[in-house]
C-alpha cells in the first residue's frame, strides 16, 4: 500500500508547553504528516518540524492579503511563518462562524494564491443524511469549490469528507459509508477532469479504527482532531497510514 496521508487538526486545544512537547515527539517520530496547531504555536511548529517529515498547517485563513481585518489572519501571514497548508471549511467555521461556499471559494483560492495547500473539508448534519440528502449536500459543496475556482487549480487542493455527526462523537462513520461517499465523490471529481486529487476521511479517527478506514481504496488519508492532541494516538494514526 502507498503512502497515505494524516492531517491533525488540533481545533482550539493546547498551550506553549504542551505543544513544544507535542512537536518534539513528532519531529523525533519523524512520521510523514501534517500537523495544524492554533495560530500561536505555528512558528514554534514550522522552527521546531524543518527539516523534518511533518509539515505545518493552519486551521482557517483570511482571504483578504492585508488590510483593517482586525482578528484576521491572512495566507502571506502563514506562508511567513512556514505553513504549507491550511484548512479551510472545517464544519466547525461553516456552523459556528457562518462560512458558507462562497466564502470557502475565496479562501481556497486565496490560498492557493499564496502557494498554501488548502484542505477543504465537506460534510452533511445527522438530520441530511437521515432525510437522504447526505451525497447531494456533499456533492454540492465540491462541486461549488470546483466550479468557483477551476478544474486545473482544483487539482492543487486537497479534500477530507467530515461528516459532521462524527466529528468529536466518538462514532466515526462505517466503512460501507466512507467507501460510498468517496466513490461519489471520486465520481463527481472524474466528471470535473480532476481526478488526480486526494480525498481524506475525518471524524473521530483513532488509532484503533485508523488502520480499517486507511486500508480502504476509495481513502487517500485522513483529517484527526482529537486523537491528534495525544502523541501515541497521532503517531501510531501516522504508522497505520504507512
Ligand atoms: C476534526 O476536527 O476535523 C475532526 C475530525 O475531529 P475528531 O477527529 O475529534 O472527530
Amino acid at each position: 500500500m502507498s503512502q497515505k496521508l494524516v492531517v491533525g487538526n488540533w481545533k482550539m486545544f493546547g498551550s506553549r508547553a504542551m505543544a513544544a512537547e507535542l512537536l518534539q515527539l513528532l519531529r523525533d517520530a519523524n512520521l510523514p504528516s501534517v500537523v495544524c496547531p492554533p495560530y500561536p504555536y505555528l512558528l514554534m511548529a514550522a522552527d521546531l518540524l524543518a527539516g523534518s517529515a511533518v509539515k505545518v498547517g493552519a486551521q482557517d485563513l483570511e482571504y483578504r492579503d492585508e488590510g483593517a481585518y482586525t482578528g484576521e489572519v491572512s495566507g502571506p501571514m502563514l506562508r511567513d511563518v512556514g505553513c504549507s497548508h491550511v484548512i479551510v471549511g472545517h464544519s466547525e467555521r461553516r456552523a459556528l462562524y457562518g462560512e458558507n461556499d462562497a466564502l470557502v471559494v475565496e479562501k481556497v483560492r486565496a490560498a492557493l494564491r499564496h502557494g498554501l495547500t488548502p484542505v477543504v473539508c465537506v460534510g452533511e448534519h445527522l438530520e441530511q443524511r437521515q432525510r437522504g440528502l447526505a451525497k447531494r449536500v456533499v456533492l454540492d459543496q465540491l462541486n461549488a469549490v470546483i466550479n468557483g475556482i477551476g478544474a486545473e487549480s482544483f487539482a492543487r487542493v486537497l479534500v477530507a469528507y467530515e461528516p459532521v455527526w462524527a466529528i468529536g462523537s466518538g462514532v466515526a462513520a462505517t466503512l460501507d459509508d466512507v467507501a460510498e461517499m468517496h466513490v461519489a465523490m471520486r465520481a463527481a471529481l472524474r466528471d470535473a477532469n480532476c481526478d488526480g486529487v486526494a480525498l481524506l476521511y475525518g471524524g473521530s479517527v483513532k488509532p484503533d479504527n485508523a488502520g480499517q478506514l486507511l486500508s480502504l481504496h476509495a481513502v487517500d488519508g485522513v483529517l484527526v482532531g482529537g486523537a491528534s492532541l495525544v502523541a501515541d494516538s497521532f503517531l501510531r494514526i501516522c504508522s497505520a497510514a504507512k
